[in-house]
C-alpha cells in the first residue's frame, strides 16, 4: 500500500513539473484529513514540502484564520470543506479562498472557544509532509465526574425523579489535563456524588457502594496512526476500538463484592491520543487497572496467537518483546505529536518512574489474562512479556498490553473480524479481569499517590 501510494506521488510529482512549472517552486497539498472527537478535533494538511503558515485567532465569533503562503488553492483543499461532519464537536464549518496570488487562506469557524496546538511534523512512514492543526476546546469535561454522573444517571433511569436529580449532577467543573496536582480525588469526587444521593430518602443502587472500580481500557492507535494493516486491509484501530467498546459493556455491567465497575475509555473515537496522554488519562480517573488493546503484525504471514506484555524495569524480557515495544512506542510519530508542547515534555519525564510494586501486579494481571485467553485462541507465548512500552508506564496503576492476535495472519485477521471470536475475546479478558481482582481486591490496594 505504502510502495503503491508513494509511486502514484512521484507519478503525480512528474504530471506537476511538467503541466504547471509555477506551482513547482512551492508545496503542493495532496491531501487534508479531519479527526473530530469531542477531547480535540485534528485537521491535517498533507504536502510534498514544508508549508509556511501563520495563524491568528478571533474571539467573536471564535475562529481561527491560517494563511497558507507558497501555494495555489487546489481541489484537495476545497475538499476540506465537505470533510467537516456537522456533528463535529469543535469545528462549525471551514472557509477556504486564494487570499493573494500566493497565499490561501482557511478560515475554520469554531463552536466554541479553542486553544489550537499548531505544529508542522515532517515524513514519517506513509506519509510526507503534515501541517497540523489540534483544535482543543478551552473549557473540557471532567472524566471522572463524568463517569460518577453516568452512573448515577443509569441507577436512577427508571424513576423520573431521580433521573431528574442525576441530571443535576451532570459534571460543569473545568478541569486541567495536564496537571498531576489537579487530579480530582476520587473519593471525594464520589462523596460529592454520594453527598447529593443522599437527599433521597432512598439512595437505590449506590447504597453500600463505597467506590467505583475504574478499568482504563486504551485502544491503541487511532487518527492519523492506523497501527497494522492486515493483509485484507483490516486496521489494528478499528478492532481494537470495538473491542473496547464489547469489553466497556461487560464491565460497565459488573460489580466485585458491591463496587460496581466502570469501564474508561482512553479513546472512545477514531483520533490519535499520545501515548503519555492515555497513561494521563487513566491517571486522572484514578483507574485501577490499564488495558491496552492490540493486534500484532509480522513481516510474515505465519507468526499467530496472543500475547500480554507488563513494563519492565530493566531490559525486555526477549528480543521480541523488545522489537514489540519499539514498535507501539513509534505510534506517536506516525499518530503525529507536537512534541514542542511544553506539558507533553513535562509529562512524558514525570511518567519515567516505574514501580516494582506497579510492575508485580501488572504480571498478575497479564497471567489471569493469558490463562483466559488461552482457553479461546492461541497464545503466541505462554508467559507475561516484559520491555519498555511508553503507553505502561503510570508508576501507580497495574498496566498490561494485550495483543489480541496477529493481524499480518490471515486466518487471525479474520477471526479478529469474527463477531463469535469477539465476544470470546471479550469475554475471557472479562473473566480475566475479575479473577485478577478475585485474588486482589482492587479495595485493599495501596495508592502511591494521592
Ligand atoms: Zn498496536
Amino acid at each position: 500500500m505504502t510502495i503503491k501510494r508513494r509511486t502514484l506521488l512521484k507519478h503525480s510529482a512528474v504530471v506537476l513539473t511538467l503541466g504547471l512549472p509555477q506551482i513547482a517552486c512551492g508545496a503542493s497539498i495532496f491531501t487534508v484529513r479531519v479527526w473530530p472527537a469531542p477531547e480535540y478535533t485534528r485537521v491535517t494538511i498533507e504536502s510534498d514540502g514544508a508549508l509556511k503558515t501563520k495563524q491568528t485567532i478571533v474571539a467573536n465569533p471564535p475562529r481561527l484564520a491560517v494563511d497558507i503562503e507558497g501555494i495555489t488553492l487546489n481541489p484537495a483543499l476545497k475538499e476540506l470543506l465537505a470533510k467537516v461532519r456537522p456533528d463535529d464537536p469543535n469545528i462549525a464549518g471551514i472557509r477556504v479562498g486564494q487570499f493573494s496570488a500566493n497565499v490561501v487562506r482557511l478560515v475554520i469557524d469554531l463552536k466554541h472557544a479553542i486553544k489550537p496546538q499548531v505544529f508542522a511534523l515532517t515524513p514519517v512512514a506513509a506519509y510526507q509532509h503534515r501541517f497540523v492543526l489540534d483544535l482543543y476546546p478551552t473549557q473540557e469535561q471532567d472524566p471522572l465526574e463524568a463517569l460518577i454522573a453516568e452512573k448515577n444517571q443509569e441507577l436512577t433511569a427508571q424513576d423520573p425523579l431521580e433521573a431528574l436529580i442525576a441530571k443535576h449532577l451532570q459534571p460543569s467543573s473545568v478541569s486541567h489535563p495536564d496537571s498531576t496536582s489537579k487530579i480530582p480525588a476520587k473519593k471525594e469526587a464520589l462523596a460529592k456524588a454520594g453527598a447529593s444521593i443522599e437527599t433521597k430518602p432512598e439512595p437505590p443502587a449506590l447504597k453500600g457502594t463505597e467506590r467505583l472500580i475504574i478499568v482504563a481500557l486504551d485502544a491503541g492507535h487511532g487518527g492519523e496512526d492506523p497501527g497494522a494493516i492486515g493483509p485484507g486491509g483490516t486496521r489494528e484501530k478499528d478492532v481494537v476500538l470495538k473491542l473496547a467498546h464489547m469489553l466497556r459493556e461487560r464491565i460497565n455491567a459488573t460489580s466485585i463484592k458491591g463496587n460496581a465497575m466502570r469501564a474508561y475509555l482512553t479513546r472512545d473515537g477514531d483520533f490519535f491520543v499520545p501515548l503519555h496522554m492515555r497513561v494521563q488519562k487513566a491517571r486522572r480517573v484514578q483507574a485501577d487497572l490499564f488495558i491496552s488493546l492490540h493486534a500484532d503484525a509480522f513481516f510474515t504471514p505465519q507468526p499467530q496467537g496472543a500475547s500480554v506484555f507488563a513494563l519492565s524495569q530493566g531490559g525486555a524480557s526477549s528480543s521480541a518483546a523488545r522489537w514489540m515495544a519499539a514498535k507501539e512506542n513509534k505510534a506517536d510519530l506516525i499518530g503525529g505529536l507536537n512534541v514542542k508542547a511544553k506539558d507533553a515534555t513535562v509529562q512524558r519525564a514525570l511518567l519515567d518512574m516505574s514501580t516494582t510494586a506497579q510492575i508485580n501486579d501488572s504480571l498478575k494481571l497479564g497471567k489471569n489474562l493469558l490463562g483466559e485467553i488461552g482457553r479461546v485462541g492461541k497464545l503466541h507465548k505462554p508467559k507475561v512479556e516484559q520491555a519498555g512500552f511508553a503507553v505502561l508506564k503510570a508508576p501507580d496503576i497495574p498496566s498490561v498490553l494485550v495483543e489480541a492476535a496477529f493481524i499480518s495472519n490471515p486466518t487471525e485477521e479474520e477471526k479478529l473480524n469474527s463477531e463469535e471470536y469477539q465476544t470470546q475475546l471479550a469475554d475471557a479478558i472479562m473473566r480475566g479481569i475479575v479473577g485478577y481482582f478475585a485474588k486482589n481486591p482492587p479495595l485493599a490496594r495501596q495508592r502511591t499517590t494521592s
